[in-house]
């Protein structure tokens, strides 16, 4: 009996990115220092993968693209972006969607709690303008970045249909991705971002994604520093790793608190 490998297109890795800078402690997965993100996208492109931001890598894969195709995506929009990926991407030939967190453009990503001014502070709108400009993909994070589905309707609609219409009114570029902010949607979520005038979504899943699967919950794999340029090929080729990413186990319980704290709100959860 043979067993025939599936074609490079029933799967595609998608990777998920937040800082572009080195912090400590038990967020320090969320950061993947600027030596060792060079490193990770040129052993990528070396092993023959093409990278893209999603919606392109979405795009390519519907126009029946037999590229080796990897959905590069960056979450919050810290200013390191603009100073250290940027660069990388253009260095290594990749592109990629970077998706902001329109209500802290400027501030510090304050649901990251005492751990927030380690991650510097976030873009102002004139520099995520810039990073457009530089042909990145800008997508939209929500507003507040709270998990939405435990939001009641109408605040869930502001966090998704606000921010990007903001997005694209002040940037004068169309919106098209939405990553759930720390990855929890439903269908009651995925319809609200559909409606908004998105076309794709992603959330954080950590397995491959199947193009047969729908375009609004894209699973992403987590990049940490301690992933040399070998294991990110030996990850996106398996859609698992033995380094398994600290915020796995952090984040469940970071789940519970704020579902309790929705709940002592009064806030619907259904
Ligand atoms: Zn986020």
């Amino acid at each position: 009996m043979t067993v025939t490998a599936p074609p490079a297109w029933e799967t595609m890795p998608a990777l998920m990115y937040h800082s572009v800078s080195a912090v400590g402690g038990p967020l320090r997965d969320l950061a993947v220092p600027p030596e060792r993100l060079a490193e990770q996208l040129a052993a990528l492109t070396a092993a023959g993968y093409r990278l893209v931001g999603l919606s392109e890598a979405l795009d390519l894969l519907e126009r029946g693209s037999t590229d080796k195709l990897i959905a590069v995506t960056f979450d919050d929009g810290y200013r390191d972006f603009l100073t250290h990926a940027v660069p990388a991407l253009a260095a290594a030939g990749a592109r990629a969607t970077l998706y902001a967190s329109v209500g802290h453009l400027g501030a510090y990503a304050d649901w990251l709690g005492a751990a927030a001014p380690a991650f510097g502070p976030m873009l102002s709108w004139d520099e995520l303008a810039e990073a457009a400009a530089a042909g990145v993909e800008i997508g939209n994070h929500s507003l507040i970045h709270h998990p939405l589905d435990v939001l009641p309707p109408a605040e869930l609609r502001a966090e998704i249909i606000r921010s990007h219409d903001e997005l694209e009114q002040r940037l004068r570029v169309k919106v098209r991705s939405f990553a759930y902010p720390h990855g929890y949607n439903g269908r009651r979520v995925r319809d609200v971002v559909r409606s908004a005038g998105h076309d794709n979504a992603t959330e954080v899943g950590r397995r491959l994604h199947s193009p047969r699967e729908h375009r609004f919950a894209v699973p992403r794999l987590q990049p940490t520093p301690d992933h040399s340029g070998a294991d990110l090929v030996a990850l996106v080729a398996g859609g698992g790793s033995p380094l398994v990413p600290r915020l796995k186990q952090l984040a469940q319980p970071g789940w519970r608190v704020v579902r309790k704290a929705a709940r002592r709100a009064g806030r619907n959860l259904t």
